[in-house]
């Protein structure tokens, strides 16, 4: 039955940024007659939505389990041996677009749920299935603002961590600085203003002094690993005889993880004070080196994601990592649950070509989820 649902959910070309609704009918299709199910539009494109699928009784007093799952995939590459959104066994793996990240654990948390009957649970086991989390936790962040839900307070995120319990990672923001110039003929430049000029400035002076940021600790730094900066792309200019007026830099910044769950106003953004720290520190270098001749935006935002005390969680699942990459887990936990990101299959594998499980994470996978769910959902 795992093979067939999975098989399913990998033909899906379920790629972010695409609608998810024919994977969504598929859900619903499986769970019609044995569970609960709602969907939450997102409010900005109503071919994408979350999926929550409830077995057992409704309860609002946090009793019960939260199974997620993100159902996008990053886009299939080049290089694949096989057709990426087909699924291939190959020597006691399954080979596929998301059969790693992350549609193997959606394929078992499905084929679990359907295991246990809805008459014996005593306490709600929710599957959540999000959209957008590769293109930056998007469809978590439509739950955390609205979702008007009441959520089981245990929630396992099942990104492939080699089921090594995870209770911490970074955040990341990204920035886009638009560097303004004065747009002139190349032959009277004194008469311009050169954005690229200023731009680049200002990169040698951001990399001169990246431990001002890099090394920047949060104020409750309990897990304090160092952010990290990345100018990832630049553009600017028309023609090789004209002084330009515009440069754009777009930079993203991994934020490291603290117990600090609070969010506060950023130009009417909200993010964790670390990354205020940091915004603050950037708006600086940008006033030494060009003045007032530049615009800070932020593209996006994933907070970091720091549970200390994983409770029954974390007795199950064994001890806890951390790791740089962000997930839905930044803005659950900030819902106020009880979140660990835990699943089977490597990251190592995946957003690759041949993206693959093996078959020994699934069956070591299935044996401890369903132990989860006797203890969470059963007793
Ligand atoms: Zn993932």
């Amino acid at each position: 039955m795992y093979r067939e649902i999975l098989a399913k959910l990998v033909s899906f070309e379920s790629v972010s940024c695409t609608s998810n609704l024919p994977l969504i009918k598929y859900l619903k299709g499986l769970f019609s007659d044995v569970a609960k199910v709602d969907c939450i539009y997102f409010p900005e494109d109503e071919n994408k939505a979350n999926l929550l699928v409830t077995l057992g009784p409704c309860r609002d007093d946090g009793k019960g389990l939260v199974l997620a799952s993100h159902l996008d995939v990053v886009p299939a590459g080049d290089g694949w041996d096989f057709p990426p959104f087909q699924l291939v066994e190959r020597d006691n793996k399954f080979f596929g677009r998301g059969t790693a990240d992350m549609k193997g654990f959606a394929a078992l948390a499905i084929e679990v749920a359907l295991s246990f009957k809805s008459k014996n649970l005593v306490n709600p086991l929710v599957l959540l299935f999000t959209h957008d989390e590769e293109i930056g936790a998007v469809g978590a962040k439509v739950l955390y603002d609205n979702s008007g839900f009441s959520f089981p307070k245990n929630v396992i995120v099942g990104e492939p961590t080699k089921l090594i319990p995870v209770t911490a990672h970074k955040g990341h923001l990204r920035v886009k600085i638009t560097f303004l110039g004065k747009r002139a003929h190349s032959a009277y430049k004194h008469l311009g203003e050169n954005a690229i000029v200023h731009a680049s400035r200002f990169v040698t002076t951001l990399y001169d002094n990246l431990e001002a940021i890099e090394n920047l600790c949060s104020d409750s730094d309990s897990i304090y690993y160092n952010n990290s900066v990345n100018v990832g792309m630049i553009s600017g200019g028309e023609a090789v005889n004209i002084v330009p007026d515009r440069c754009v830099l777009d930079i993203g910044i991994r934020i490291s993880p603290s117990e600090e769950t609070s969010l506060v106003d950023f130009k009417g953004e909200f993010v964790d004070p670390l990354t205020v720290r940091i915004l603050r520190i950037l708006e600086r270098m940008l006033e030494e080196i060009c003045g007032d001749r530049w615009i800070l935006e932020i593209t996006s935002y994933v907070p970091p994601f720091y549970n200390a005390r994983p409770g029954i969680l974390g007795d199950v699942l064994g001890s806890s990592t951390y790791v740089n990459y962000t997930t839905d887990a930044s803005w659950l936990s900030r819902m106020g649950l009880n979140v660990v990101v835990w699943g089977p299959g490597s990251i190592e594998v995946a957003h690759k070509a041949n993206e693959f499980i093996e078959f020994s994470q699934i069956s070591k996978a299935r044996e401890k989820l369903i132990q989860v769910v006797k203890i969470l959902c059963e007793e």
